[in-house]
């Protein structure tokens, strides 16, 4: 018996990562999914490999018509949403305040944060007629603490993490949960992405931030996308059940010193 029998989640980003490792488990664990991102082929593969409980959806999270999409098809094709799962994300710009661009901080913003109360708007609607549903977003440590990212990412993820408390506030009594995660160092292609490789090469360069990672860390070893999946997947379940605006660090104790 699966952990999430019987549900049905969207996720985002789900074609690499930290997002990919979650459609895999999610799917191994019972769900039905719609995997909702920009990268058509890795999306695509991911889906045909899975089978028919998975549905790719390209999607641009920081656009409201896309992700309304996203979740209208989760609806027409299994019949319900359990879990909106909101993790897409952008390393986003680097360098020092004075060069920060105000395209590159309002691109981190769309990207990080629209996309997450877009998934939220349209997930509290359908999750509140069902009387349940869990919305989990990926914010980072860097939304808790200065040193981990750059301004704009730092930032947004601190909204993500506060208007997740904000929503859990309203949508509790309806039997919505709304939570979030914080992620330390996880070897994933968003740092090969942060230097402007290629998605090949950012594929690649997710093996060397394992050791990269691993120096930094408490635990001595790198977060992977699993140690993140994991916990979406607890958080989508009803394991969960009384966790409501929680946002839960999964960091190896990288924050703790
Ligand atoms: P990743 O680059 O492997 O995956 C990100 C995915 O999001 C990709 O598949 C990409 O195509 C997709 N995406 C980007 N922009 C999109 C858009 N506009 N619309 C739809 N999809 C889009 O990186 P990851 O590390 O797995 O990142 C997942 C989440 O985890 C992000 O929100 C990231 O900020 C967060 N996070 C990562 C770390 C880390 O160390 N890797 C730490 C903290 C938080």
């Amino acid at each position: 018996m699966g952990r999430l029998d019987n549900k049905v989640a969207v996720i985002t980003g789900g074609a690499s990562g930290i997002g990919e490792a979650s459609v895999r488990l999610f799917a191994r664990e019972g769900a039905k999914l719609v995997l909702a991102d920009l990268q058509d082929e890795r999306g695509r593969r991911l889906a045909e490999e899975l089978g028919s409980q998975v549905i790719f959806q390209h999607t641009d999270v920081s656009k409201e018509a896309d992700v309304q999409e996203a979740i209208d098809l989760a609806l027409s094709m299994f019949g319900r949403l359990d879990c909106m799962f909101n993790n897409a994300g952008i390393p986003g710009p680097g360098g020092p305040i004075e060069n920060l661009a105000v395209e590159g901080w309002d691109n981190a913003m769309a990207v990080l944060v629209r996309s997450a109360y877009l998934g939220m708007k349209h997930a509290a609607p359908i999750m509140k007629r069902q009387g349940s549903g869990s919305i989990v977003s990926t914010a980072s440590v860097a939304g808790m603490q200065s040193g981990f990212a750059g301004h704009a990412y730092s930032a947004a993820k601190a909204a993500v993490i506060n208007l997740t408390r904000s929503v859990a506030t309203e949508l509790g009594e309806s039997g919505v949960r709304v939570n979030c995660i914080c992620p330390g160092g996880v070897a994933t292609p968003i740092f090969g992405r942060a230097v402007g490789l290629d998605e090949e090469e950012a594929q690649r360069s997710a093996g060397t931030m394992l050791m990269a990672l691993a120096n930094i860390q408490p635990l001595q070893r790198a977060g992977v996308p699993d140690d993140i999946a994991n916990a979406a997947l607890w958080l989508a379940s009803d394991e969960s059940s009384f966790v409501n605006g929680h946002a839960l660090v999964v960091d190896g104790g990288i924050t703790c010193g």
